[in-house]
């Protein structure tokens, strides 16, 4: 079980070479997609603990290598600066495989909104071939967004969503959806053993400070005491979930035998207006920041929030870490105070 393994994982030095005490049958070679983005690089840091040989593939267009660096010596990572939408090296042999590659703020996946679609569709379908040829077992990284602006409330799996196909977020949000058809087509033809995850907004250490998102614009915003900015009223939801708590859910979901045809919701059902996050982060930071509000993006969803019963049963995995207890640490990130390590991966 997740516990377990970190448990084990305790006697593994900080950035060190040696087992950390998992069966040799149970040390794989993992490839992450995106390993230098804000999930992937914890994901790489989880997985390494654990004793795993770590590939991470990322073309560094949102993330940074700052964020390999505390692993980066590792002799069981390796890292292949490479687009997904590219061919890789056809020497690559993984047993499991973590798809994040994509851009997932909103300014940055709009940037070039053709790269986007192609590195759902092009990507995916070149990650879904490299799962087929090494018998790799897939997690691909999927999105609420692939709700749109949702008329069932909370969502469930089941739901079909309601997203524009040619506003400004389709890139993404039909580009995701593409990717989980894609995915889930492999899957009945049975070339993969794929699982499909979809994520609900998470926050934490290591978003870039100009990533765009919420959590991380509110945070500098309070930080440097510039004005915080809402879109709109400020009175639409999400719900936030701290990077730890959804990364072991992710690894969590390789783990079991899930029903292959169903996508798996991870998040913190905890939903939040933007107001009250703001209202939050101000209190946190002690900041005098102004509020201002700015025009609400095009097809902005109005409200989010995971239902998350079926991961409670798959997985028994529900998140531990409150808003205001994640925030914490982020914020001691964002102000250059602390260091990001992720110490309730070794307990
Ligand atoms: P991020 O932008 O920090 O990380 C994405 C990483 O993928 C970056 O390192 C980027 O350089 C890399 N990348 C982008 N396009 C690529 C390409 N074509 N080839 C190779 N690398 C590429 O975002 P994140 O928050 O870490 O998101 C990771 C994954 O999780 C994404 O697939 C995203 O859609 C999904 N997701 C995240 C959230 C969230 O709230 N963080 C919510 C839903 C879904
Ligand atoms: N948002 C905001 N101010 C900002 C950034 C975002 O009010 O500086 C709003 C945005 O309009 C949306 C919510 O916060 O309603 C979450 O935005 P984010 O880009 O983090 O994620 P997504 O819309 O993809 O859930």
């Amino acid at each position: 079980s997740t516990g377990s393994q970190a448990r084990q994982a305790e006697s593994e030095p900080r950035g060190g070479e040696q087992s950390p005490g998992l069966p040799r049958s149970d040390l794989k070679r993992v490839l992450v997609t995106g390993g230098a983005g804000f999930l992937g690089s914890h994901l790489c840091e989880l997985l390494l603990r654990r004793g795993h040989r770590v590939t991470c593939v990322d073309n560094l267009q949102t993330g940074s290598t700052a964020n390999l660096s505390r692993f980066g010596a590792s002799n069981r990572f390796t890292f292949i600066e490479r687009d997904i939408c590219e061919t890789l090296p056809a020497s690559l042999e993984v047993d499991e495989i973590y798809n994040l590659a994509c851009a997932a703020s909103p300014p940055r996946y709009q940037a070039d909104p053709v790269h986007t679609m192609m590195t759902c569709v092009v990507g995916t379908n070149n990650i879904l071939e490299i799962a087929e040829r090494c018998g790799a077992r897939l997690v691909h990284a999927s999105t609420s967004e692939v709700y749109g602006d949702p008329l069932q409330h909370p969502q469930t799996e089941t739901y079909w969503g309601n997203v524009n196909p040619t506003g400004p977020r389709a890139c993404y949000d039909e580009g995701k959806r593409a990717a989980e058809t894609l995915t889930f087509d492999y899957l009945r033809a049975g070339r993969v053993d794929a699982r499909v995850v979809r994520i609900f907004n998470t926050y934490g250490p290591r978003m870039q400070p100009d990533d765009g998102r919420i959590v991380s614009n509110l945070i500098c915003q309070a930080l440097a005491g510039d004005a915080m900015t809402l879109y709109g009223t400020g009175e639409q939801t999400r719900s936030f979930c701290y990077v730890t708590d959804l990364i072991a859910g992710i690894v969590a979901l390789m783990e079991v035998e899930p029903n292959p045809e169903q996508p798996v919701n991870l998040g913190n059902p905890g939903e939040f207006t933007i107001r009250e996050l703001a209202e939050v982060v101000v209190r946190l930071t002690g900041s005098r920041s102004p509020i201002a509000h700015l025009p609400l993006p095009q097809d902005d969803p109005q409200r989010r929030r995971p239902d998350i019963t079926l991961a409670r049963s798959l997985l028994g995995w529900e998140p531990k870490v409150t808003l205001v207890e994640g925030l914490e640490p982020t914020i001691a990130w964002f102000s250059g105070a602390q260091s990001d390590e992720n110490r309730e991966w070794s307990g």
